[in-house]
């Protein structure tokens, strides 16, 4: 048996040691106890200019934005073997001074990205080579995945800390962001949105699109054209440098348009990360409608089957799928239904509003306006319908405070949005993320004793003296200083609405 592993280790080297450009696989087939030696083979095969062991690569970057020269190096001591179901996968860390990363978008989020924070997604991506094989017998495939975290967790990852990647067999469970599956010549193959830790979403992507056309496929929710730039790491060679290197630069180097669908059917070429059949879930259609006839008074425009109205219920069903993030699920319905059977009989209208910013909610008319189609937003939808909460939770509603009191309105608000987007690790919007301070009010308020996201320690904290005192008028401060079109004077309003829900909605609780 020994003997037998010596026997193939050296046969590989000979192999190797000696540049021959075209090795049948065939040759190490039988030796399915080091998946590693038919992998380096396989890949000297498919790879020309490849250079001693450590197989060094140089593929063509095939997006036409973009046309250098990819010089990659595959570790291999940190290379993981694992299983997933049948399918057998090798991953090995693979560096590259010109990676290019496609930062996928396809998820709305209340947190608006900086210049900043693409740059940091960038900075904390990694590809792997992935060697793969569907069942024992089967053809082996060598493809490229690469991990893009979303902003808000890069720091909770296991790679931030240690440095160690995952594998599509070992996600870290604090992971909310996309993989990326792409051929060696960088065709993007699939991509993959994964909520801690779990797939969500998976995305199928078409490199070629065919010519954008908005508004054509207004029906059609699966297919989307994206477009995101592509950040790579430029190296200029430097010889004034004393020590001859190369300074490198992380720029946008294109742009990348993708034909991408939601789909749900799995491929067995690729194994779906953590094993699992991605999780698409839709909400029942019927049920959404149902929601919007009890809550709602649609304007002529608004009415079933017209453009606006199709928007409108696509961008609920969004937000009861659980599209912008799980934990808005459960939050959206105990709206709807409070809306629907408290006041019974008095409905919100829903009409368009031109004079509106991005959307709004009149306490005195009880209409929801949006500006535009545009405008008509699941993020919108979500902070609106809390105004309409809040103003059949507090005594006389809230059109007593359109100038003081609206500070304590508008940062109840988007403390709430906070305190749900929190429970799935989202970056908040209250206050910039810089304030570190706020994220941890946040953390201690969706996090128990034992580490896991629940409400629990917020319901405590808002049934107790705490709101109105220190931190939270800290923190609405702060707010006040960073929204001026909030700046009203100062009320001594409490967050009613917020531990209205805490104590009679059983969301995270
Ligand atoms: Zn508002």
């Amino acid at each position: 048996m020994r003997k037998y592993q010596f026997l193939v280790l050296f046969l590989s080297i000979i192999l190797s040691c000696c540049k021959q450009d075209s090795i049948e696989t065939k040759n190490v087939q039988d030796s399915k106890n080091d998946f590693s030696i038919e992998a380096k083979a396989f890949l000297k095969s498919k790879v020309k200019n490849t250079n001693g062991t450590d197989l060094i690569l140089s593929l063509k970057n095939n997006l036409s934005s973009v046309n250098f020269v990819t010089d990659g190096e595959l570790f291999w001591s940190g290379k993981s073997e694992y299983r997933i179901k049948s399918i057998q996968g090798l991953e090995v860390p693979y560096f590259t001074k010109r990676n290019t990363i496609n930062l996928y978008n396809l998820r709305k989020s209340f947190y608006e990205e900086t210049a900043r924070d693409k740059e940091q997604r960038v900075n904390f991506s990694y590809t792997n080579m992935l060697f793969s094989k569907v069942s024992d017998d089967s053809n082996l495939q060598a493809i490229f995945v690469t991990y893009i975290p979303d902003i808000g967790v890069i720091k909770n990852l296991d790679y931030f800390k240690t440095g160690s990647r995952m594998t599509l067999n070992s996600i870290d469970h604090n992971f909310n962001g996309y993989i990326e599956y792409k051929s060696l010549d960088n065709q993007v193959l699939a991509v993959f949105y994964l909520e801690q830790g779990k797939v969500r979403t998976k995305y199928s992507v078409d490199d070629q699109p065919t010519i954008a056309q908005r508004g054509a496929n207004s029906t059609s929710l699966t297919c989307q054209t994206v477009c995101t730039p592509v950040y790579g790491t430029i190296c200029v060679t430097a010889p004034e440098r004393g020590d001859g290197g190369e300074i490198c630069t992380l720029k946008v180097v294109g742009q990348s348009c993708k034909q991408v669908c939601t789909g749900t059917d799995p491929n067995p070429e690729y194994p779906n990360p953590g094993g699992q059949a991605p999780g698409q879930q839709t909400y029942p259609t019927a049920k959404v409608k149902d929601f919007i006839v009890k809550v709602f008074e649609p304007c002529d425009d608004f009415k079933e089957n017209t453009a606006l109205g199709q928007k409108f219920e696509s961008e609920m069903t969004d937000l009861l799928s659980g599209n912008s993030g799980e934990s808005f699920v459960c939050f959206t319905e105990k709206m709807l239904e409070f809306l629907s059977t408290n006041d019974a009989g008095l409905k919100i209208s829903l009409c368009l509003n031109a004079t509106a910013n991005q959307a709004t909610y009149n306490p005195i008319t009880k209409k929801l306006g949006f500006k535009d189609e545009i405008n008509i937003d699941s993020r919108n939808i979500f902070h609106e319908l809390f105004h309409a909460v809040q103003d059949r939770i507090y005594p006389n509603g809230i059109s007593q405070y359109l100038s003081v009191g609206k500070a304590e309105i508008e940062f109840e608000t988007h403390l709430f949005i906070d305190l749900v987007g929190r429970l799935v690790s989202n970056p908040p919007i209250a206050l910039y993320d810089t304030e570190d301070n706020y994220k941890n009010f946040l953390n201690g308020l969706t996090t128990d004793n034992n580490g896991n996201r629940n409400l629990y320690n917020a319901r405590n904290y808002f049934n107790s003296d705490s709101p109105i005192s220190q931190s939270y008028n800290t923190y609405k401060a702060k707010f006040k200083e960073r929204y001026s079109a909030y700046n009203s004077p100062n009320s001594n309003l409490a967050p009613l609405a917020i531990t209205h829900f805490l104590n009679n909605f059983n969301c995270y609780l």
